[in-house]
């Protein structure tokens, strides 16, 4: 599940090694994963690539110069991954979502792991990404951290801290495993809502959204040029489950849901509450 931290290591990672690189084609085998309609993903053909950032949890591929500069920007959702390989995929591969030909031989691959097809890429002119929905619609960015003032005015909402936190319209970067690590960081509970952290809290949680920042300097030290399909994350809490907490040594329990889990320490968040499995919940209904 790429985040803040792994997309922000992987657009590092790419800008470096596609920078100058010419653009040959590119497809997309699996017509889901195409959003855009004009410009086509074709319009990308001879350009070369000026550079790779991220916007929230979202990569940004430019191409071109001047007035032409094109972007594509990509949504990993879930299982996506965006990587360089040396040699070029067979269009079998029921993995790929995008495939970008390089004229050196190289190809970048916008791949999804598991079922489901939700991972997409969409292009457009780059003095356009700015303006798309998807991110004139996003929250100040998590790292580099807001300030603590900004940060009162984002939480400042009537729901829990845990949804909230991963909503990408309240703050960006933040998903399922980093809210964990940020909440137990700063020693908050997940259900808290964001409309009753006193000061001290706000603060608290401000501090702990260095983790995000850690976690991309723990990057850049073990991850080499290529992104591995999985990354060496390092969590303390999150899919801990059962394990001991590494500050306190209470054990750390978890909530499952459907699609994630949340995990956090009881004695250091939750007041010494062990909250209710919903998977057990919705058995004893
Ligand atoms: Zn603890």
């Amino acid at each position: 599940m790429p985040e803040l931290p792994e997309v922000e290591i992987t657009a590092r990672r790419l800008d470096a090694a596609l920078r100058g690189a010419t653009i040959e084609s590119a497809l997309a085998p699996g017509m889901v994963a195409l959003k855009s309609v004009t410009p086509p993903l074709e319009a990308l053909v001879d350009l070369e690539v000026s550079g790779v950032r991220r916007v929230g949890k979202m990569p940004v591929v430019e191409a071109g110069a001047g007035d032409e500069r094109l972007a594509l920007l990509v949504h990993m959702m879930s299982a996506g991954r965006l990587q360089l390989f040396e040699e070029r995929a067979s269009l079998r591969d029921r993995r790929s979502r995008i495939l970008i030909r390089l004229t050196d031989g190289r190809e970048l691959r916008l791949r999804e792991f598991g079922t489901k097809q939700r991972a997409w890429g969409k292009v457009l002119a780059a003095e356009d990404v700015a303006d798309d929905e998807m991110v004139a619609t996003l929250g100040p960015e998590a790292w580099p951290a807001p300030s603590v003032e900004e940060l009162a005015k984002v939480v400042d909402q009537p729901r829990h801290l845990h949804p909230l936190l991963r909503d990408q319209r309240s703050i960006a970067g933040i998903g399922r495993s980093w809210v964990d690590e940020i909440l137990w960081e700063a020693r908050l509970s997940p259900f808290k809502k964001g409309s009753e952290m006193n000061a001290e809290e706000v603060e608290r949680l401000h501090a702990g959204l260095a983790v995000l920042g850690a976690a991309i300097e723990h990057y850049e030290e073990v991850v080499g040029e290529t992104i591995p399909d999985k990354m060496p994350m390092p969590l303390q809490v999150h899919r801990r489950e059962g394990e001991p907490c590494p500050r306190c040594g209470e054990t750390i329990a978890a909530i499952h849901y459907a699609e994630r889990i949340t995990c956090y320490c009881p004695k250091e968040q939750t007041g010494g509450k062990v909250l209710a499995d919903r998977r057990l919940s919705r058995l004893l209904k």
